[in-house]
């Protein structure tokens, strides 16, 4: 779906009131925490984004520019009379223009970089009903994502945390990163997604590499070829859900792999076919 084609209508403001980056100073690239209030009537559901509008006419004459982030809390129920709080985790974006070489700062991320405590925002949504985690405890999880993708699957640990914290279905997470993004979100003793459950159903693979084979980290890629068999296995289990986010590229990088696990690119795609059918495929990929 392209942007233009998002209702922008229903509109609401947003008081930022942190911004802490969770990248180390020397990284090659900024990913910021963003904590910011929304007073409005406003209701989202895990793995749901919301779009930041910035009054800035784009080139084919629209008053506004939208750009997508995912959420990266679950809502919390409690809270909901003093306002909703909502985290975002934006990388600082720029981009190469083909025609001229240079290098120009992406408008919106950086419009969120630079936003700090006081600061408000305007938001629409939230989208993306379809990325939402299971239900049931009984499901299994494999969520699979790079860089940023990670929002999404911290949102779906709030949630199944909260909502689900005995439960027998087993999780599996990979994320790789080559920005350092784990210092805050990796699954280190007494961190953020450390805290989550028993080992005996979930398990999170965490990888830093600095290098990357086209533009997928290279561990996260052989770390996915380690486990290739134990996420093969997971996916025949008809009560798992796999979920995919963050840079497009991660897609093919699957393929790959678990097209080896299954034996064939073939039996693969028949499969994940099949898992798209059941509504147990999810993605939420981005450029
Ligand atoms: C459903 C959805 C959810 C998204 N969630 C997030 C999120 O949680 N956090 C986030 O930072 N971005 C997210 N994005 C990307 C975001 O919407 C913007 O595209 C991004 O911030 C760049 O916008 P810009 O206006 O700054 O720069 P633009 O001028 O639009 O793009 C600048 C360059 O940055 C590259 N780029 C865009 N996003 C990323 C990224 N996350 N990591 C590395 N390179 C990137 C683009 O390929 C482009 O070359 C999401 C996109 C979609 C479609």
């Amino acid at each position: 779906m392209h942007l233009r084609d998002y209702d922008i209508s229903q509109r609401y403001t947003a008081t930022v009131r942190s911004s802490e980056p969770i990248t180390a100073e020397d990284a090659e690239a900024e990913v910021r925490h963003i904590v910011m209030r929304v007073d409005d009537d406003f209701r989202f559901k895990a793995g749901q984004s919301i779009g930041v509008l910035l009054e800035e006419p784009d080139d084919f004459g629209n008053p506004y520019r939208m750009r997508l982030y995912s959420i990266a809390n679950a809502p919390n129920p409690k809270s909901v009379e003093a306002g909703v709080e909502i985290e975002l985790c934006v990388r600082r974006c720029s981009y190469l223009d083909p025609v001229s070489g240079e290098r120009y700062p992406g408008m919106l991320s950086n419009y969120l970089c630079d936003a700090s405590s006081g600061d408000t925002l305007t938001l629409t949504g939230p989208y993306g009903r379809n990325f939402q985690a299971p239900e049931s405890p009984e499901a299994n999880l494999l969520m699979i994502g790079t860089g940023t993708g990670m929002a999404p699957f911290r949102a779906f640990l709030h949630y199944l945390l909260d909502a689900q914290p005995e439960r027998p279905g087993q999780v599996r997470l990979f994320y790789g990163a080559e920005t350092g993004l784990e210092r805050s979100y990796g699954n280190v003793p007494e961190t953020d997604l450390g805290q989550y459950y028993e080992e005996r159903t979930f398990k999170a693979f965490q990888i830093l590499s600095a290098a990357t084979h086209a533009g997928v980290p290279a561990s996260l890629e052989s770390v996915l070829e380690d486990n290739a068999g134990d996420a093969w296995e997971l996916i025949q289990d008809p009560n798992t859900h796999v979920y995919v986010a963050g840079l497009s590229k991660i897609a093919r990088v699957l393929d790959d792999t678990l097209g080896s696990a299954a034996g064939s690119d073939e039996v693969w795609q028949t499969t994940k076919r099949a898992l798209m059918a059941q509504k147990r495929w999810s993605e939420l990929l981005y450029d």
